[in-house]
């Protein structure tokens, strides 16, 4: 019977009602965090120039090189890819529409991203992200504000478990003397470097110390550590951000290997992690990235930012959270006749309009069974309209929820009364 049904992607999921109201949730309390920092929403299309991510993400990235949706548009051509990531999007668009001309800027935007990954439990094809950016911003204040913000955002979940590991990735020069020595270091013991290793020894070397794989842990852990090579400047736009971060009280931890997976960070990087998710460990992840806006063909400005991914952040807040859904209509109307059906589409309006929410029954059938409908809809209250009502011109007021009889209101006072009884005053 059903072999002919169409399943979805792989890796890209469907948010049901009951998990799709708790992402509204999450994102109302995310918007109400964002304000209360002053940062403003930006959007832009989830399709961009394959260019972009090529350029700003890095060529030698695991993004690039393997997780990218990329296709050629089937009319003219053109390169496009589905984003991976929103910061290469956001600085095009910022840059494109001349946004820091006179002003720097604080910015966020949510929505899905696409990369090609083998699907897991907190790792899919499809997944979406909160990103934060602030560009025009030298820091080092701005990069402990990203760091403060997002510990005050743990706090308004109730999230536990989540640590700030945190590192300097220095500057152009800085890394290039580091990536030298690295070179050489790795060099000494290729035969032991795995494929990936051996790969990224000459194009990442940076990434080889990100490795997962147990048997290199020894190799990275002694590795040249580019904290060592920080110049007088780096090590000030360090010490500037950990200052405040004492200050604030938010606790972190420096690893001297934290190198992120994107080609563009420098200075500042950080990521969030929980013990409570296994290997999909991280649920927000930033940095500085002072040249990406020059490298996108803007006007050289300083700018740093994070990305959070909302399934792993969501899979923590709904963690023992009561199940079902989390919002249940006020009122649900049931009627019979045609007088009754009338008037009850006209007293669903009416309790709209002074902020109730209302179902009206449809579809017919037996007063009996629309009251089942009714209880079923979790409402707190029936209102039923029958032939009797309309000659009455009232309606009959049931609580759904308690042990009180119904009773008969007129119509005009239904709305207050109902408000009345649902929030204690009219
Ligand atoms: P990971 O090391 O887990 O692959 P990443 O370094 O590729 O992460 P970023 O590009 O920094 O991730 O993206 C920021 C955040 O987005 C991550 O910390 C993570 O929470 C989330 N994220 C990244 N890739 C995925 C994915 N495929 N599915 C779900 N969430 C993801
Ligand atoms: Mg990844």
């Amino acid at each position: 019977m059903a072999s002919n049904k169409i399943q979805g992607v792989r890796g890209m999921n469907d948010l049901l009602p009951d998990e799709a109201e708790r992402w509204e949730a999450f994102e109302e309390i995310v918007r109400d965090w964002l304000k209360s920092y002053g940062y403003r929403p930006i959007r832009t299309p989830v399709l961009e120039p394959t260019a972009l991510f090529v350029r700003g993400v890095g060529e030698h990235t695991d993004i690039v090189e393997k997780e990218m949706y990329s296709f050629e548009d089937r009319l003219n051509g053109e390169k496009l890819t589905l984003r991976p990531e929103g910061t290469a999007p956001c600085v095009r668009a910022v840059t494109e529409h001349n946004m820091l001309f006179s002003q720097p800027q604080r910015l966020y935007y949510t929505g899905q991203m696409f990369r090609h990954e083998r699907p897991q439990k907190g790792r899919y094809r499809q997944f979406h992200q909160v990103g934060v950016e602030a560009l025009g911003f030298a820091g080092p204040d701005v990069d402990a504000e990203h760091i403060v913000m997002c510990a005050r955002l743990w706090d308004d979940l109730g999230l536990e478990d989540v640590t700030l590991e945190i590192n300097s990735l220095g500057d152009a020069a800085e890394r290039a003397n580091h990536r030298t020595a690295l070179i050489a270091y790795l060099e000494g013991h290729q035969d032991k470097l795995d494929e990936d290793g051996k790969r990224r020894l000459y194009t990442n070397p940076l990434r080889v110390l990100d490795t997962k794989n147990p048997d290199l842990q020894a190799i990275v852990e002694a590795a040249p550590k580019l904290m060592d090579f920080l110049g007088e400047e780096s090590l000030k736009h360090y010490e500037g951000v950990t200052a405040l971060l004492r200050e604030a009280c938010v606790p972190y931890k420096l690893n001297t290997r934290l190198v992120r997976g994107l080609d563009y960070y420098n200075r500042t990087v950080f990521e969030w992690t929980t013990t409570r998710l296994g290997s999909q460990a991280t649920i927000c992840a930033g940095g500085r990235y002072d040249g990406l806006i020059e490298s996108l063909g803007g006007k050289s400005a300083p700018a740093c930012g994070f990305g959070m991914g909302i399934e792993r952040v969501m899979m923590l807040w709904t963690e023992g959270m009561e199940e079902g859904p989390l919002s249940r209509p006020d009122v649900y109307i049931v009627h019979q006749g045609d007088a009754a059906a009338k008037q009850a589409f006209r007293v669903a309006e009416e309790l709209r309009s002074a902020g109730m929410s209302a179902i009206y029954h449809c579809g017919g059938g037996s007063f009996k069974s629309q009251m089942k409908k009714a209880d079923g809809s979790g409402a707190s209250y029936a209102i039923v309209i029958g032939e009797d009502e309309v000659a009455a011109q009232a309606v009959m007021l049931k609580p759904l929820r308690e042990e009180v009889e119904q009773r008969r209101v007129a119509l005009a006072d239904i709305a207050e009364e109902l408000s009345g009884q649902l929030y204690g005053q009219a």
